[in-house]
């Protein structure tokens, strides 16, 4: 097994520049990145929605709106968090690791 710890928590520029690139792409484009994930419908049944269910994931760019860096909201963590964690379609990382984690310590006290 390859252990790739790939979070996109310290995305360097290019990485961004290219996860920027793609989101601009054609869907048949975009399906063929080495960072497209493929969605499983049987998995989004929780969500009600009158668009398009994803068919795949990419690599999402963000800024923390706590702090101000960038991170990539990486296509694997996307399809966790909706197929596994059921959330919201359209939630979207807002925030970067260490604000999360910051926010969930001070939670626990
Ligand atoms: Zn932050």
């Amino acid at each position: 097994m390859c252990m790739n710890f790939d979070t996109g928590r310290n995305p360097t520029d290019e990485e961004i520049r290219e996860a920027e690139r793609i989101l601009k792409q054609r869907p048949i484009k975009q399906k063929d990145h080495p960072s497209a994930v493929a969605a499983n419908h049987k998995k989004l049944s929780h969500i009600n929605t009158y668009g398009d269910l994803p068919n795949f994931y990419l690599d999402q760019p963000f800024t923390c709106r706590q702090c101000g860096k960038r991170e990539i909201w990486k296509a694997k963590d996307q399809k966790w968090y909706y197929e596994e964690a059921k959330g919201h379609i359209d939630a979207r990382a807002v925030e970067c690791h260490a604000c999360r984690k910051a926010k969930k310590s001070s939670n626990s006290d």
